[in-house]
């Protein structure tokens, strides 16, 4: 199997007749039909005069075509996926900082993203699929524009992919990631996951983020297999998809892993009809309750991942069987080397001892773009600090103990959020939970909690303090626990800490 560096030659592994891209009632694109569509793509491109490097803003619905709008572009120029959930002013937002030299959207597309672009002058530029022609085949309708980058296919060092890191506190950081970035960091899935061109990926993560781009499309292109577009997450039709599809595995966030259990009960057949090789989880942290109920579920290893967007998404693993997974873990370093850096300097520290997460390699982006301030921070003797706190076994396995700026400073005692969500996990009436930092004015900040009761169930918030106060010390005791009936969650489907006491108006 080759090593690409670019998604041209990545494209290459597949036979040319096997599956590609396949979708609910479409037939499927081969390998070879994809191979043409990104050539014919680029030489599209380059006649509507966008080339290399060229910012192309990306609107379509999650889908066949958003995954082979993702590849295809990348060939010839720098792709931007944006979530078509945005409002005008966001896409405002996103147009202008990345300096988008066109917008694709599907014909017909009622966006507001094509207001905004054209008030911007930004061009337009159409997808059009054929709903009765393979999943994600399309060609692309505009205008000529003069000027644009150079012609041809796009080389390693090209950027592939630009995301905006998710911030909730402060402006999005834009995250350039080269052809070699992204290729790495699919190999590195591949390997992890010991992908070959029999695996079928499920995608049912959102394709304007990284998990889903990366984890689900491109590893399984570069392994030869294939992966069914589902449009969206959808618990309710999780499972016709997995009798639709046969998927060999399917990668997602925690939340949407516990959605899918909340149904499974009745869906056994369809469970045992359609049976996987594995179950990925990534992008936060899987509760080892949830990874123990979905390897019995399904009867398959569970492998939490650790990924990141200024990694082109994975930078640790647990292994496959026979080596161990160590739930609570996020596994072992899988491409990238991880290390532990003192939070203060640039010393290493040796295992055991907690302190950042560094990370180094191929999928590491080079730089955030036009944020000279953000790069002195993030880079450390070419070490990327992550901004999440962790420690790593003698085994080599990396705990996230929390996120740096989530932990919770209680008048000078640390306290990992993580470490109380688990323990609130534990309880039999606790179906979520989720802790953060309340605002207190005499300690600076104080642990909050929310919490989803399972079905039928009952506690009150001081039987669930009390259970805690039984396993934790008294500091890391909630002093307030709240009962919601939906823990509120960012646009990829994670929850989201930050921000979480000012939107619930909470103060000690
Ligand atoms: P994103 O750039 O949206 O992929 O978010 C990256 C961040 O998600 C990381 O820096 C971590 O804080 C968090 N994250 C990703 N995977 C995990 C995991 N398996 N466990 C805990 N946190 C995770």
């Amino acid at each position: 199997m080759s090593a690409a560096t670019n998604i041209t030659d990545l494209l290459a592994a597949g036979r040319d007749d096997a599956p590609a891209i396949a979708a609910p009632d479409r037939p499927a694109l081969t390998h070879a039909e994809l191979r043409r569509l990104a050539a014919d793509t680029v030489a599209r491109l380059n006649r509507l005069g966008i080339g290399r490097n060229d910012p192309v803003a990306i609107v379509l619905p999650n889908g066949p075509e958003m995954a082979t709008a993702f590849v295809a572009i990348a060939c010839g120029a720098t792709t931007a996926p944006l979530n078509p959930a945005y409002r005008a002013d966001e896409f405002d937002f996103y147009l202008g900082d990345l300096a988008a030299r066109a917008l694709v959207v599907e014909r017909g597309s009622q966006s507001p993203a094509i207001a905004v672009a054209q008030a911007r002058g930004v061009p337009i530029v159409e997808l059009v699929a054929d709903p009765s022609g393979p999943a994600g085949a399309f060609v692309l309708e505009g205008a000529a524009m003069p000027g644009g980058g150079a012609h041809g296919p796009a080389d390693s060092d090209d950027v592939a992919l630009v995301l905006h890191t998710s911030g909730t506190t402060s402006r999005p950081k834009m995250v350039p990631l080269r052809h070699r970035n992204v290729c790495a960091s699919a190999r590195n899935i591949r390997v992890a996951l010991g992908l070959t061109a029999a695996d079928r990926c499920l995608n049912i993560m959102p394709l304007f983020h990284i998990h889903g781009l990366i984890a689900a499309v491109l590893s399984s292109l570069g392994a030869g297999g294939s992966v069914f577009c589902a449009p969206g997450f959808n618990a309710l039709r999780f499972f016709a998809q997995l009798s639709e599809a046969r998927p060999t595995w399917y990668t997602a966030v925690p939340t949407m892993h516990q959605a899918i259990l909340a149904r499974a009960d009745r869906n056994r057949e369809a469970i045992a009809a359609a049976p996987l090789r594995l179950i990925r989880s990534s992008s936060a942290s899987l509760p080892p309750q949830v990874m123990r109920a979905l390897e019995e579920t399904f009867s398959v290893p569970v492998i939490e991942s650790y990924g990141m967007t200024e990694a082109a998404h994975q930078m640790a693993s647990n292994p496959l069987p026979p080596r161990p997974r160590k739930p609570g873990t996020v596994g072992v370093a899988a491409g990238p080397e991880v290390a532990i850096m003192a939070e203060a300097g640039a010393a290493l520290l040796p295992p055991g001892e907690t302190g950042e997460v560094v990370i180094r390699g191929d999928n590491v982006t080079s730089g955030y773009a036009a944020n000279p301030d953000a790069n002195a921070k993030a880079f450390t003797d070419g070490w990327f600090r992550t901004g999440d706190q962790g420690v790593i076994d003698a085994d080599g396995y990396l705990t996230i103990t929390g996120r740096l700026k989530e932990l919770i400073n209680r008048g000078g005692e640390k306290i990992s959020p993580r470490e109380v969500d688990e323990v609130l996990m534990d309880h039999p009436a606790v179906d979520q939970a989720l802790t953060f930092s309340m605002p207190h004015d005499k300690l600076g900040e104080e642990v909050a909690a929310v919490v989803v009761l399972a079905a039928g169930q009952t506690a009150t918030e001081a039987e669930l303090r009390a259970f805690v106060s039984q396993r934790l010390a008294d500091f890391k005791v909630p002093r307030r626990v709240l009962f919601l009936d939906e823990i509120p969650k960012g646009a990829t489907g994670k929850l989201q800490r930050i921000g979480l006491a000012q939107r619930l108006g909470l103060t000690a």
